[in-house]
């Protein structure tokens, strides 16, 4: 099978990690900026940033439609800390969830966790969390794969994967390959 084609949305955060990872992995990234740029793809990444920036860009380049119109056909996403935030009911309400911002309290910039994580086989996660988002409410087809202090910070709906940390910054590829068997397994049911 062709080498899956695989956007970032690059408004702004941390995409370039993600592309490096993606690369890696065997997936073409590609850094999507406007509408056109959703065209073809096989899985979006929305990645880590900051929320409110991440909604003012969505609006001004016209994306918040076209988002969801890539959603409905099917397209795997994987939202990573703003980005798990942007799938949430408050936001492009893509996943059956609400996403607390900052949640883990505003003094604690970042912390580092072991996490066992269901679905990825070979040991704990070391998962870096910067000013994380939790999961505060989901409904019920919104299966929870890891939990800190008994919140949500990874979940799987459909095609959807949604996390709290940020595995490109600890050079962690084991969720980027989890999203990656979706994406796969996606596109190879279509072509
Ligand atoms: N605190 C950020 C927000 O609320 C998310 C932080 C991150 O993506 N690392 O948008």
């Amino acid at each position: 099978m062709e080498a899956p084609v695989v956007g970032i949305l690059a408004l702004q955060g941390d995409f370039a990690a993600h592309a490096r990872m993606l690369r890696d992995l065997g997936a073409v990234p590609r850094e999507v900026r406007t509408p056109a740029g959703l065209d073809g793809l096989d899985g979006l990444v929305i990645p880590g940033g900051e929320s409110t920036t991440m909604t003012l860009g969505i609006e001004r380049e016209g994306l918040a439609e076209p988002l969801r119109e890539l959603a409905e056909r099917g397209t795997p996403l994987f939202g990573t800390c703003a980005g798990l935030i942007m799938l949430d009911r408050d936001h492009l309400g893509l996943m059956d969830l609400r996403a607390e911002r900052n949640a883990f309290g505003r003094q604690v910039r970042s912390f580092e966790a072991d996490l066992e994580i269901a679905g990825v086989p070979g040991g704990p996660v070391r998962a870096i969390f910067i000013r994380a988002p939790w999961v505060a409410e989901h409904g019920d087809g919104v299966e929870v794969l890891a939990e800190v202090d008994g919140r949500p910070v990874a979940v799987l709906e459909g095609d959807r994967l949604a996390i709290s940390f940020h595995p490109e910054l600890s050079g962690e590829p084991r969720l980027h390959a989890r999203f990656l068997e979706l994406v796969r397994a996606r596109a190879g049911a279509r072509r």
